[in-house]
């Protein structure tokens, strides 16, 4: 089942310097392929358009606040069963509770702090895909 996934490697790990790290574990995934990639400074609308679900919740501004405070590198990742294959590689959002071997933990420690975005379903990744690469669609 080939799928595309959206993926966000968020402003810590761009700061950080681990996106060639990162990247690098997803590319290793056989067939998978990086059809979009763009460094990009996020602005308000696109964030509230990317995270709208959370929208009221308690971490919803600070988290806003943290995805608009350096570049991300946003891409389009294709391949068999990437929407799953990511959010696995990726570990849950805890980065303490995240396995040792996925990238949140191995590299984070703050919850808001986790490096990366991957969509989370099929319906997600369409409508995520729409707002940061529309031309690809
Ligand atoms: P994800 O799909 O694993 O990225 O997690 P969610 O969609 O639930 O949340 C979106 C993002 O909001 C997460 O990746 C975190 O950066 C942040 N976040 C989620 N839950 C919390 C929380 O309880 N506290 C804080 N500070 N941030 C959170
Ligand atoms: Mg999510």
């Amino acid at each position: 089942m080939t799928q595309r996934s959206l993926v966000l490697l968020k402003p810590d790990a761009v700061r950080r310097g681990l996106t060639g790290e990162i990247i690098s574990r997803i590319e290793r995934k056989a067939g998978w392929q990086i059809t979009a990639l763009e460094l990009r400074t996020l602005d308000a609308e696109t964030l509230e358009a990317h995270y709208g679900e959370h929208k009221g919740k308690p971490f919803y501004e600070p988290l806003v606040e943290f995805m608009a405070s350096g570049p991300v590198v946003a891409m389009v990742v294709e391949g068999e069963r990437v929407i799953e294959g990511v959010r696995a590689l990726a570990g849950p959002t805890d980065p303490i509770a995240a396995a040792p071997g996925s990238i949140r933990g191995d590299y984070g420690v703050i919850v808001r702090e986790n490096l990366i975005h991957a969509s989370d379903s099929e319906e997600s990744a369409e409508r995520e895909l729409k707002i940061f690469f529309p031309d690809r669609v």
